[in-house]
């Protein structure tokens, strides 16, 4: 990590990435998608990315965390998209802080 962030252009997103999928080391990208789709599930609580970041590492097991990136990346591209995610489809809806916290105000009823 220490190398790749002195890298032109690259910040800790993309060092992450290529630590991942190039070297194999566990590893968790915050990118768009897995910042919103943890922080509204509640596996993150933060308004900044590496503090995001932080919290996954804590939340998730180690040998998942590259799994991870990449299925909240699918559920943020698929269900969870930036507007108007499908909620009421989504199979971890019982899971989810922003869900649950939109039907005890009653918006899906
Ligand atoms: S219930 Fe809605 S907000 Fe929560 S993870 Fe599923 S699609 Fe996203």
């Amino acid at each position: 990590m220490e190398e790749l962030v002195k890298l032109p252009g690259v910040g800790r997103k993309t060092a992450n990435v290529v630590l991942s999928n190039a070297f194999g080391k566990d590893a968790i990208a915050v990118d768009t998608h897995v910042f919103r789709v943890s922080n509204r599930i509640g596996l993150a609580k933060s308004e900044d990315v590496f503090e995001t970041e932080k919290h996954l590492m804590e939340n998730i097991p180690r040998d998942m965390w590259s799994s991870a990136h990449h299925l909240l990346i699918w559920h943020g591209r698929n269900l969870c998209t930036a507007r108007n995610p499908k909620c009421l489809e989504c199979p971890i809806n019982d899971l989810c802080d922003f869900y649950n916290n939109k039907q005890v105000k009653g918006k899906f009823r």
